[in-house]
């Protein structure tokens, strides 16, 4: 019932990762999609705004994109919730050092 959209673009220096929202080394009680399913209306509400951002990208002069930002939308009551995000100096992924896996 909830979605989730931003866009990490590894081409702005100041844009945030994943991993700067979402820390591998934190833990999640999350709800497995293939366990409780998906409203399918989030699906298309979420892939839909995706191909916008990505098209902007790609245009390059369509208006800022969604970096920095998540949005997140709650389907129960079609609430909008932004939060804005920025790049983690000591993120595992894009930090000054990041840490590499041999995995
Ligand atoms: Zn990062």
């Amino acid at each position: 019932m909830d979605g989730q959209i931003s866009v990490f673009d590894p081409r702005d220096e100041s844009s945030p990762c994943y991993a700067c929202l979402f820390s591998p080394s934190d833990s999640f009680e999350e709800v497995q999609c293939s366990t409780m399913g998906v409203f399918a209306p989030m699906v298309s509400i979420i892939g839909s705004m995706q191909a916008a951002e990505a098209l902007k990208l790609m245009v390059g002069t369509a208006g800022p994109s969604l970096s920095g930002r998540l949005l997140m939308l709650d389907g129960r009551s079609m609430h909008w919730t932004e939060m804005r995000a920025a790049r983690d100096p000591d993120c595992q992924v894009c930090g000054a050092a990041p840490v590499r896996s041999n995995k």
